[in-house]
């Protein structure tokens, strides 16, 4: 596993918590490098049950101040370049509901007013700049494929998010009864003897792209998918995984000598598929169990057992590197056992977590003192998976 990047972004205070007098508890010492949760007032530290000042290791921490260009540059750029090379990437951003994940994923208006490109946007670009760039060098018979799918997992069902969520409630898929378009199966499909497994969405649209434009187009329609149906539903958004997929597909023609024998020259053709998966997980915030019943209580217990799944593979892999690392030349390392079959999430994203993938963790807070424990999870759980 390359945990390439562990990241952590604060927002800013946004109105209501102004108006209400909240202070920011979450700050960065230098030094350290580490995000540092401070003692807050005495009444809420009363509700805490006594926290103190904590302090958190990440690679770097994204400020208010940072762009999300900056944010791009920093930490996504080198996964889309590494899918043009053949490995399998995903970006993940995790936190309590409010605290940024759409608004780093999507983009849109944040809380100053100020509209800002998100990372999904950012790489369709740059996928079709290198794609163009690649076009441009195309040998006969090379060539560049880009495709897309939009999923929502939502209490362990699939839904294809190419999909008018119209037709989705119409079908009454989502209590689980009947509906073609909902509840997509998930398989997997074995490849090479290493025990290896590809997961495959069966019957997900995927669309075929041919520019930037085309896959923003689709992009924004599965975004719209998604929050239509979450409004039907009482914000299922903040209940839900957003995932959106890209593929990019290569033929490679390499010459291994100019003229052979026949006098024709020897060529190689090779193949090769690369996801990037790009997350916007359901929100971690603990729900209250006492007087949450039916489907709140499944809800919560489906996302909880994803966050969970997701936490134990990434701190799986994270542990059979360390060995790797250790291992004395000649000793047979004993593989970690890695339960991605505890969850859909991991079952789904198993490709692209492990081995060769490259991955980015994003957790996203809020420095609002009223959000002290959930920000304490947050931090808790991507230390957790360093
Ligand atoms: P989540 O998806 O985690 O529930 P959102 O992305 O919807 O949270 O963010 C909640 C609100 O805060 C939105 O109005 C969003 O625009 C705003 N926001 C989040 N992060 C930032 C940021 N870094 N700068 C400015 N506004 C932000
Ligand atoms: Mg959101």
């Amino acid at each position: 596993m390359q945990l390439s990047a562990l990241r952590c972004k604060v927002r800013p205070l946004n109105p209501r918590e102004r108006d209400e007098g909240m202070r920011a508890c979450v700050s960065f010492d230098e030094e350290t490098k580490q995000v540092v949760l401070s003692a807050v007032d005495k009444n809420t530290l009363l509700q805490l049950r006594g926290a103190t000042a904590k302090g958190y290791a990440f690679d770097r921490r994204y400020g208010q101040d940072i762009t999300s260009d900056a944010i791009y540059e920093d930490c996504v750029a080198q996964l889309v370049e590494a899918v043009f090379k053949g490995y399998n990437a995903t970006v993940l951003a995790y936190g309590q509901t409010g605290s940024g994940k759409t608004h780093t994923m999507a983009g849109g208006q944040g809380i100053h007013g100020v509209v800002e490109e998100g990372v999904t946007p950012r790489v369709i670009r740059h996928i079709f700049a290198l794609a163009e760039a690649l076009r441009r060098k195309e040998k006969p018979g090379e060539k560049t494929t880009i495709s897309a799918y939009g999923l929502e997992l939502y209490n362990e069902d699939l839904r294809d998010l190419a999909l008018a969520g119209g037709r989705d409630e119409a079908a009454k898929g989502w209590d689980g009864k009947g509906g073609s378009t909902s509840n997509l199966k998930l398989q997997e499909r074995p490849v090479g003897k290493d025990g290896r497994v590809v997961p495959e969405v069966v019957g997900v649209t995927e669309r075929e792209v041919t520019g930037a434009e085309e896959l923003l187009s689709f992009f924004t329609l599965c975004m719209e998918n998604r929050s239509t149906s979450s409004t039907k539903l009482n914000d299922r958004s903040s209940r839900s995984h957003a995932i959106f997929t890209i593929t990019v597909q290569r033929t490679v023609v390499e010459v291994l000598n100019e003229l052979g024998t026949d006098l024709k020259a020897k060529v190689r053709t090779s193949e090769f598929t690369s996801k990037l998966h790009l997350v916007d997980l359901a929100g971690s915030e603990r729900v209250k169990r006492s007087g949450v019943t039916g489907k709140e209580l499944k809800e919560a217990t489906h996302i909880n057992s994803g966050l969970l799944a997701l936490g134990n593979v990434i701190v799986a892999l994270a542990g059979d590197e360390t060995k790797e690392k250790m291992a004395t030349p000649g000793e047979k390392k004993k593989a970690t056992h890695v339960p991605y079959r505890d969850s859909k999430l991991t079952r789904l994203l198993q490709d692209s977590l492990g081995g060769n993938s490259l991955t980015v963790l994003i957790s996203c807070i809020s420095p609002s003192e009223s959000d002290f424990e959930e920000t304490n999870n947050t931090l808790k759980y991507a230390n957790r998976a360093c």
